[in-house]
């Protein structure tokens, strides 16, 4: 990385493959089914309107089972480099667990949301939720039964845009890592990136569909590949 400008400002995406060894399943590892659902049925909001029990229930168990693991390697190396780096950093997860919480990632953004928040449709307020949304409990703040998962389905907008494009902007290093480049805005940020001139980074199992757009890519888990990429950025500052 000699050639180029030294690094301040670092951004990182990550995606399901950065929970895979925590025993969270990816979403492409199941050939675009999502625990022998489509996508369309779970993960939209034409599929809520149709079928809310099914949606309801599925999201109660991802969010029962995510309680039952536990952050790995590459989380808690993620945590350590946020703990320790000087200059500006933002790890923007479209992961829904909070596994980079858990590991020690504090300057995190979840632009797909969180599956411990419950939304209220009816006031807009967000609510910390550990259990069950399938009985259509009550939203703490208002009262009313509309509240639906926190997470942003296909044809909604992510959070956080701004911020995140804000830090793209300002970015010497753009690093993505267990994401398989499917899915937009975010397949798009190593482009915008190395547009505004950062270094690109992957660190994935296999390729993803925008591996052309990284100066570097390397493959392998992320339990090994985060840790020893973490080691050397720290090494440089
Ligand atoms: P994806 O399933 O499309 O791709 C997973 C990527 O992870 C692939 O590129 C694969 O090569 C890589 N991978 C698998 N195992 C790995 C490992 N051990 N080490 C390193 N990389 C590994 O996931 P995506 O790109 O994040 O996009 C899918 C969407 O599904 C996202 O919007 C996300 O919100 C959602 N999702 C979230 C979770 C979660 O919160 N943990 C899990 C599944 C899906």
């Amino acid at each position: 990385m000699g050639d180029m400008r030294p690094i301040r400002n670092i951004v990182i995406l990550t995606g399901a493959g950065v929970s895979a060894e925590s025993g969270i399943d990816t979403f492409r590892s199941a050939g675009g089914l999502w625990e022998q659902h489509r996508v369309e049925d779970v993960a939209t909001p034409e599929g809520f309107a149709r079928d809310p029990e099914l949606v309801l229930r599925f999201y109660d168990m991802r969010r029962a089972a995510i309680q039952t693991k536990a952050p790995n390697a590459a989380h808690e190396a993620l945590g350590r480099l946020d703990a320790a780096w000087p200059g500006e950093l933002l790890i923007v997860t479209q992961n829904v667990d909070d596994l980079h919480e858990r590991g020690g990632a504090r300057r995190l953004l979840h632009m797909h949301g969180e599956h411990l928040l419950a939304w209220c449709t009816s006031c807009d307020m967000r609510s910390p939720w550990t259990g069950p949304l399938i009985e259509r409990p009550a939203c703490p703040a208002c009262d009313t039964r509309a509240l639906r998962p926190d997470v942003v389905w296909f044809g909604e907008v992510p959070y956080h845009m701004d911020a995140i494009n804000g830090a793209l902007r300002e970015a010497d290093l753009f690093v993505s890592i267990g994401t398989s480049g499917a899915v937009y805005p975010a397949a798009g940020f190593v482009r915008s990136a190395r547009a505004l001139g950062a270094r690109t980074l992957e660190l994935n199992l296999e390729a993803g569909k925008g591996a052309s757009w990284f100066h570097e890519s390397r493959l392998g888990p992320a339990t090994e590949l985060v840790p020893a990429w973490v080691e050397e950025v720290l090494a440089s500052r």
